[in-house]
């Protein structure tokens, strides 16, 4: 076996990482089972924990934790460390600016990071008009503010979000997300002004794009009022809804209808963002130029950094003070996305993410073809899924899912489920997984497929 090694978790001159599964507990081990004990008289319940082992080090791919088992990393800490867990750029940037200052604020008295960071988002956002950034520090954070600014530039309320959406826990974004359960269920009363639109699901739809946005734009002029909307938040691919992938059109007729009706457009590329998807942001695959685009998640590695960038007139339209938080653009979250951008440009990210994309595509379209439970295989890039269905029907198998995801745990496979119906097993491996470790997860979940008849 193949036993490449990476820089382990601290900075220059840290352990090596051997970049293999290797199991020598169950799963998760005593020593994880004793801190599980632990983290159940120390913290609320209601911050579940999906697959309880306890990490001491990551990188590469793999996670390896206190028992000294080393799993298969196909998660990424949910789409957030598309570098690399201790990428050593992230990890020698966030150093030096340790040593340098931890924080200011901001708002207190600047520094060149947080500048720096807004400057590369205008350069690397679509669209080449004169734009604007604010960064905050998660990605329900900037959803929030991304509807603070359309409101303040638009002088409307209201805001249409998707079936399946998934923006965030806040009360804003808890009413922008769809599902109840967990996220919604005890919570309300929600934010109000928030109406919902039918997304493109082809899979469960069967409409084309153009006929699916039209759907979607006949529901908010009819419920809505486009003289009432301020903003429709949209996430390109949908992340936590099921990696809903809109069918072609879909994301330019509403972008071309927002454009006609001073309804300013939002992606919300929090998980889709930075690499992810084999392009800088999954809104170029069919060319959608946001009026404002969300980011977080990938952009900084790890460390807690969000954005909102978009055109300058909008971003601009609140007033001085408006926007803004202890936190938001941290220095080490700064220095952390310099150095995560500098990595995606220098170590040729976006071609890694579409030849993952295409290993896990072709092996699952494979898996599909024999095995008439897996309904759809979609994504982007290195963001793909499988939808788990009752065999060659539509209906959604939530219990195979959560087994076939228990497998892979206890097998070493770090794998997350998603979906509305949460029927759908989701890939989101670090660009830095080495090609044996990806094969090797693939072989195993086809094994865990077939044992699961
Ligand atoms: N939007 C999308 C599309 C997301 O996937 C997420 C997180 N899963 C969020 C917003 C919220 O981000 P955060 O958890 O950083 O608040």
């Amino acid at each position: 076996m193949t036993t490449e090694t990476v820089r382990g978790e601290t900075s220059s001159g840290g352990p090596e990482l051997r970049q293999q599964r290797r199991l020598v507990t169950d799963i998760p081990g005593p020593a994880s089972r004793k801190l599980a004990a632990r983290k159940d008289a120390a913290v609320s319940r209601a911050v579940g924990t999906v697959l309880p082992v306890y990490v001491t080090a990551a990188g590469g791919g793999v996670v390896v934790d206190v028992d000294g088992n080393s799993l298969i990393d196909l998660g990424s800490g949910i789409a957030v460390t598309t570098v690399g867990n201790s990428n050593p750029r992230v990890a020698d940037a966030v150093s030096a600016q340790v040593g340098a200052f931890t924080h200011t604020c901001f708002m207190v008295t600047p520094y060149d990071g947080y500048v720096r960071v807004a400057e590369e988002l205008s350069r690397l956002t679509p669209g080449d008009y004169d734009k604007r950034s604010a960064l905050f520090n998660s990605g329900a954070e900037a959803v929030e503010n991304a509807v603070k600014v359309a409101r303040a530039h638009t002088g409307k309320q209201a805001v249409v979000a998707f079936d399946h959406a998934y923006h965030g826990r806040t009360n804003l974004t808890m009413a922008l997300t769809a599902k109840n359960m967990p996220y919604k269920h005890s919570f309300g009363p929600f934010a109000s002004e928030i109406y919902r639109a039918p997304m493109s699901y082809p899979f469960r739809d069967g409409l084309d794009g153009i006929a699916a946005a039209r759907r979607a734009i006949d529901v908010i002029e009819k419920q809505v009022g486009a003289g009432n909307l301020a903003a429709v938040v949209v996430e390109p691919i949908q992340g936590e809804g099921g990696f809903v992938v809109p069918a072609e059109g879909f994301l330019p007729a509403l972008a071309a209808w927002c454009r006609a009706n001073d309804v300013v457009f939002v992606a919300d590329e929090v998980q889709t963002g930075f690499a992810r998807t084999g392009s800088l942001f999954a809104c170029e695959h069919e060319g959608v130029v946001p009026d404002l685009i969300v980011t977080a998640k990938g952009i900084a590695g790890g460390l807690p950094l969000a954005a909102v960038t978009g055109r300058a007139e909008i971003m601009d339209a609140p007033h001085v003070g408006g926007l803004g938080g202890t936190y938001g653009g941290n220095p080490l979250s700064c220095a952390a996305a310099l150095a995560v951008i500098d990595g995606i440009e220098k170590d040729g990210l976006l071609a890694r993410a579409n030849e993952i994309g295409a290993t896990m595509t072709e092996r699952l379209t494979a898996l599909q073809a024999r095995d008439d439970r897996v309904g759809d295989v979609r994504g982007r890039g290195a963001m793909i899924a499988v939808e788990l269905v009752k065999p060659g029907t539509t209906e959604p198998d939530a219990e195979l899912t959560a087994k076939v995801a228990a497998t892979a745990h206890a097998r070493g496979l770090v794998v997350l489920t998603c979906g509305t119906w949460s029927n759908v097993l989701r890939f989101l491996p670090p660009l830095s997984i080495p090609r044996h470790l990806l094969t090797e997860a693939l072989t195993e979940l086809e094994a865990i497929f077939e044992e699961a008849r």
